[in-house]
């Protein structure tokens, strides 16, 4: 057994079986969860956001997604 630092890839080892290789394409679409607060209770909420829910995103972070939308100008966001 390895350890969890040295495990294989076994995404790429079934890639690279099947002949296939993976590379990232341009960013189209930027999808940003600022927080969990929500008026709604959704049961398909992929957040879990609720009225109760009282996460957000600190000010720092949003700061540095702010700074990465300029950098990156992705063509959408969501
Ligand atoms: S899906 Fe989640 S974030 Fe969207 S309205 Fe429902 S509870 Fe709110």
């Amino acid at each position: 057994m390895f350890p969890a630092a040295i495990q294989p890839n076994r995404f790429e080892e079934k890639l690279s079986a099947h002949g296939l290789t993976l590379k990232r394409a341009g960013l189209q679409t930027l999808q940003i969860n600022v927080g969990r607060k929500c008026n709604q209770t959704c049961r398909h909420c992929h957040v879990e956001a609720a009225p109760w829910r009282a996460e957000m995103m600190p000010a720092l972070v949003a700061r540095r997604v702010g700074e990465w939308q300029d950098e990156m100008k992705p063509n959408h966001y969501d």
